[in-house]
């Protein structure tokens, strides 16, 4: 996703962009994860005169698999993101400028770059324990039987350790 800053001269010159992406919007998808919708971007640039502020939100679907029942599901992702894209100097680097090119983008001409920051923020808000609904009863331990489905035959011992000695020493009396 390139945005052309040809237009945004001066300090404080905004752009704001509402578009929708494909799901196969830059060669570095999302590499993993399978998106299932377009990409609903809504992205603002400004002008700081060091460089230009992008702020931004993006709105997609994904395909992600519940971690208790390991069924794939469609999960609505939602990320925000901003940083501010700095000019490359035409100049041999030093040691501060690989220092801060490791914390901001950089760009050079008159476009920037920002399937980068749309990756990484979509990446970062997929939540690492997901399930598929909130009753997702998951899978028997005992025989893999997907218990949202059918139930099994498995007989779960839930009776509370310190109870069976209890009901030992009852028996025993
Ligand atoms: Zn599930
Ligand atoms: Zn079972």
């Amino acid at each position: 996703m390139q945005i052309s800053i040809t237009n945004l001269k001066g300090e404080s010159a905004t752009l704001r962009i509402k578009k929708e992406l494909p799901v196969d919007y830059g060669d570095r998808g999302l590499t993993e994860e399978k998106l299932v919708s377009p990409l609903k971007l809504d992205v603002t640039v400004t002008n700081t005169e060091e460089g230009y502020s992008v702020q931004g939100s993006v709105q997609t679907k994904v395909e992600l698999e519940c971690t208790r029942c390991l069924i794939p599901f469609v999960y609505d992702l939602s990320a925000e993101f901003s940083d501010e894209y700095l000019p490359k100097l035409n100049r041999a680097e030093t040691e501060d400028d690989r220092f801060f090119s490791e914390q901001a983008p950089y760009f050079q001409g008159d476009q920037l770059d920002i399937t980068e920051l749309i990756n990484e923020s979509l990446i970062l808000a997929i939540p690492m324990k997901l399930i598929c609904s909130t009753d997702c009863t998951g899978l028997c331990s005992h025989c893999g039987q997907n218990l949202n489905q059918n139930s099994c035959q498995c007989i779960v011992d839930t009776v509370d350790p310190r109870l069976a000695a209890l009901t030992d020493l009852l028996k025993k009396e």
